[in-house]
């Protein structure tokens, strides 16, 4: 009789982790008996058998586990400390047909995010939480975690914690399972074959509840930490059995899942008109849909990277706004990406604009081939990051030093002088961006003037900034 034994990798993880930087495309990174892999391996193993691989993302968190995107085959999103639960309830909500899994270490779910966690339990969000908790801050050294046991020594607490000064730890389970609205949490162990098979259990049936509509579910998983607790695996594994469970006891919290009525989650896919017409680009009610005249654009101008940069209160914000909406008018793929300092008006701020042909991968601007300066700390700051043959404006009214690149094209406009010649210094940012337009053309007048009624809400300050804008072209040509 032929015998044939089934081991291998869920197809929810990739094959070769090609996503790691490090030359190991086989392994992971976590640290030898550590429990992410276990806990990885179960859900994998779910996704697959309940054939969702197509409909999950995953919230990658701030922790050991920042990584799930090297892993997992599915959907991610990698989010800020903490705010995995607040993700996930807008992802889920706007995308009700996916599976969404937070997954999230003690000091992310507990600490920093432990407000983030109990809203959206107790919202009842339609999302799975897979929670590690290893009594410990593993991937920042070993610090004190919420559920760091008392007497516990992590290096913040290198006599032990000691509850009259740290207080007590945190029972994540027990808590969520007051609440009204979770329909079932559970907390296992990531240990011995026995813990396991529970674990396994519980992993599938947080799945599947919200695979059926039914709701909140939470699954605690106690977990190996040997690197954090100077312990090798086995006595890591050992302790979890019989410290960590004392205090954090196994079983079933709440399970509501029989009594509560599904919700049924209808998949809704947009057809790119429809998409098109609900954010009012096209249709009848579409004011700005038109076939703009595109100008037939220089080469070495197509495809800008733009970095525009001043001080807070000079408009920067809003010229590179401008410029994206125009160039979505004109059906090009655009970013806009907003860089504040930390005061209000007087600060300095930035902003990265990219308008393309293809797709932009990434909205960070780092190397531009357009640098609009206003400022001389601006201009100081960013012109060594401009790319060889790019090009700079820069108001010279304002900055009394010439840019010193020789490797780029340099356009000096007296924008601040011009726009208080017409009226007012406020619209200096609209001559710069008629300056920039006109120099390069690389969006027409009638896209930026119609982007502008979109974005300025005080259409009576158009008019200026309109005229504004002539005098930039003018300048230039
Ligand atoms: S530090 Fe701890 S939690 Fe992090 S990978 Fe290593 S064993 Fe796992």
């Amino acid at each position: 009789m032929a015998t044939s034994t089934v081991l291998k990798k869920p197809t929810a993880f990739y094959e070769i982790f090609e996503r790691k930087p490090d030359a190991d495309k086989i392994n992971t990174h976590y640290c030898p008996g550590c429990g992410h892999g276990k806990l990885h391996k179960l859900i994998a193993e779910a996704i697959e058998d309940f054939g969702i691989q197509d409909r999950v993302i995953m919230i990658n968190p701030v922790g050991c586990s920042v990584f799930l995107y090297y892993y997992f085959d599915v959907g991610h999103i990698q989010v800020a400390h903490g705010r995995a639960p607040a993700v996930a309830t807008g992802i889920k909500r706007v995308h009700p047909h996916s599976i969404v899994i937070s997954y999230q270490g003690d000091g992310d779910l507990g600490a920093i995010g432990g407000n983030e966690i109990l809203h959206a339990a107790n919202r009842g969000e339609h999302i799975t939480v897979f929670f590690v908790n290893n009594a410990i801050y593993g991937m920042t050294g070993g610090q004190m975690a919420p559920t760091t046991l008392p007497g516990m020594k992590t290096t913040t607490t290198p006599r032990g914690r000691d509850i009259r000064n740290e207080g007590y730890p945190l029972r994540m389970a027990e808590l969520i399972a007051t609440l009204e609205a979770p329909v079932y949490v559970e907390r296992v162990a990531l240990t011995d074959a026995k813990n396991m098979a529970k674990a396994r259990k519980a992993v599938r049936k947080a799945l599947q509840i919200q695979i059926e509509g039914k709701g909140f579910a939470f699954v605690e998983a106690l977990s190996t930490c040997p690197t954090g607790w100077g312990m090798n695996p086995p006595e890591a594994e050992k302790w979890v059995n019989e410290v960590m469970t004392k205090y954090f006891p196994l079983g079933v919290f709440k399970d509501i899942s029989d009594k509560v009525e599904p919700v049924k989650f209808d998949k809704k896919v947009l057809t790119p008109e429809e998409i098109k017409k609900a954010i009012g680009v096209n249709g009848d009610s579409a004011t700005y849909v038109k076939n703009y005249r595109k100008n037939i654009i220089p080469e070495k101008y197509k495809n800008p990277k733009i970095k525009v940069a001043g001080f807070g209160g000079q408009g920067i914000l809003l010229l590179g706004l401008v410029l994206a909406q125009a160039g979505m008018l004109e059906e090009y793929h655009v970013s806009w990406l907003p860089s504040y300092g930390p005061e209000m008006r007087g600060g300095t701020a930035n902003c990265h604009v990219n308008i393309s042909e293809t797709e932009i991968a990434s909205p960070l601007v780092s190397i531009p081939t357009v640098l609009i300066a206003m400022n001389r700390p601006s201009l100081e700051k960013f012109q060594p990051t401009v790319k060889s043959g790019g090009i700079i404006f820069y108001d010279n009214s304002l900055i009394d030093i010439e840019p010193s690149r020789k490797d780029v094209e340099i356009v000096p406009v007296p924008a601040t002088k011009i726009a208080d010649d017409i009226g007012s210094t406020k619209v200096a940012n609209m001559v710069m961006l008629g300056a920039y337009i006109g120099y390069t053309g690389v969006l027409t007048k009638d896209s930026i003037f119609d982007a502008l009624d979109i974005t300025v809400k005080r259409r009576e300050l158009n008019e200026l900034n309109r005229r504004a804008i002539e005098e930039g072209i003018k300048f230039v040509l």
